[in-house]
């Protein structure tokens, strides 16, 4: 196939035509079910059956889902069966791991030959969507972790892309590294070249501990303009915090925090082009995204549903109608700030499944997540649910840990914090001061963990 028919143009993806969009999407998911009805070990199986109903991206209805947990069963029942009349296709590029959750271990996804181009040309988009280019300076804030991850390898591959120069902080686990290669947050503070970056790039709360160190160390960063996240939610406070963490230390007015919602699944993010705009799919020719309701069918622009992704044109991993885990809106229609018509998660509603019965209430945790960031003057929060005591049927115990930016307020804070974790979760908790190391060890994870329950079954 030439590039004309598995790929549109920059202009054609803000030309405000989603029917053009769809119609290349309706070719390449026939293709999509083609290959995988002949080489994909899982979906020759469950999918094949229904290949000849599809004709097009509405049609996908009708096949069956696709869970995390059918994934982390059987990596290597996803992975394409190589194409003997075009090897050099599926010539092994590299793996990405999921980060793995309380319930499953990390799972591969394997990127070949011609998916790294793939990933490559939705960099190029996303860093188009954003307004970073060539001119811009970027840093990779992404810590090296123990296993191969999307957020290390791909940021200085899009650098690489769009012919940026890039700078790799390289944090991460110091237990693992016997060959002493990664660096503390103060060493990347301190880097010769950290005052020409104009773009940070990562978790965005390691973003912000970064930020106060280059604070601490006395450096300033004079060009920054774009600080681009994913990896965890990105609220109303943290985007607060990085926006004067990042004035503080010198960044350029009219900053912009760029968030996005990235997938190991996919190996790029859908990003923003403003604050606010949504996540725009940067390569509609590479993945189909839908909402989708309890019987799994797509739901409208105006509907709720659960994130689905179908890979329509990759050669390794391969993933059709797979649920991410979110609830969000989708929409095709074009971005009425940018024009963007590869398709947008107009809102996202937090994970699936994140309610907890607390003394026989359903919480929503990440109701309670966002409660507590929009508290001004907390700068990170933890929150944990125990058990009174060992005895079985015991007492629910639910503890909010915070880390107060201002240690002089904090009393009030926890009287703050109190009264709104009541009045959402209607459970009284008990709040406790935390320092920030408390919360995350940057170090030690690759992202913090705001959730734990370590109550056991009984
Ligand atoms: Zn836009």
């Amino acid at each position: 196939l030439g590039t004309a028919s598995v790929l549109l143009d920059e202009p054609a993806l803000r030309a405000r035509d989603p029917e053009a969009v769809r119609r290349l999407q309706d070719r390449l998911v026939v293709a999509a079910l083609a290959r995988v009805a002949r080489q994909h070990p899982v979906y020759r199986r469950t999918l094949a059956p229904f290949a000849s109903e599809v004709r097009g991206v509405r049609d996908l209805d009708r096949l069956p889902l696709t869970t995390k947990d059918d994934l982390l069963a059987d990596p290597d029942g996803y992975r394409l069966e190589p194409d003997p009349s075009e090897p050099l296709d599926y010539v092994l590029w590299d793996v990405a791991y999921t980060a793995g959750t309380s319930s499953g271990s990390p799972t591969p996804i394997v990127q070949t030959s011609f998916d790294l181009r793939g990933i490559l040309l939705a960099q190029r988009r996303m860093a188009a969507i954003r307004r970073i280019g060539p001119d811009d300076v970027v840093l990779n804030l992404y810590p090296l972790g123990p296993f191969p991850h999307g957020g290390w390898i791909r940021p200085t591959q899009a650098a690489a892309v769009i012919g940026a120069p890039v700078i790799v902080g390289m944090s991460g686990s110091s237990a693992g590294d016997v060959f002493g290669v990664t660096r503390r947050v103060a060493e990347i503070a301190r880097l010769p070249a950290l005052p020409t970056v104009s773009v940070l790039w990562g978790v965005p709360s390691f973003v912000l501990r970064f930020l106060e160190s280059v604070r601490e160390e006395g450096v300033r960063l004079p060009r920054l303009r774009v600080i681009a996240v994913s990896g965890e939610p990105c609220r109303a406070g943290l985007r607060r915090a990085l926006a004067e963490a990042a004035a503080e230390v010198g960044a350029t007015e009219g900053l912009t925090v760029s968030d996005s919602l990235g997938a190991t699944e996919l190996q790029f993010a859908l990003v923003e082009c403003q604050e606010g705009s949504g996540f725009h799919n940067p390569a509609p020719e590479l993945v189909h995204v839908a909402a989708v309701d309890a019987d799994g069918r797509q739901v409208g622009p105006d509907g709720r549903g659960r994130l689905v992704y179908t890979h329509l044109n990759r050669r390794g991993t391969v993933l059709m109608r797979y649920l991410v885990g979110d609830t969000a809106s989708v929409t095709t229609d074009p971005c009425p700030a940018c024009a963007w018509t590869g398709g947008t998660v107009t809102q996202l509603f937090g994970r699936e499944g994140a309610f907890v019965k607390v003394r026989g209430m359903m919480i929503s945790i990440d109701a309670l997540h966002v409660a507590i960031d929009g508290i001004e003057g907390v700068r990170d929060h933890r929150i944990e649910l125990a058990r009174e005591s060992p005895v079985p049927g015991a007492m629910d115990r639910l503890t909010i840990g915070i880390d107060a930016r201002d240690p002089a307020v904090a009393p009030l804070l926890v009287e703050r914090v109190t009264g709104v974790v009541r009045a959402v979760a209607g459970v009284t908790p008990e709040v406790r001061l935390l320092g920030g190391g408390d919360v995350w060890v940057p170090e030690e994870r690759m992202k913090p963990v705001r959730f734990v329950d370590l109550r056991t079954e009984d």
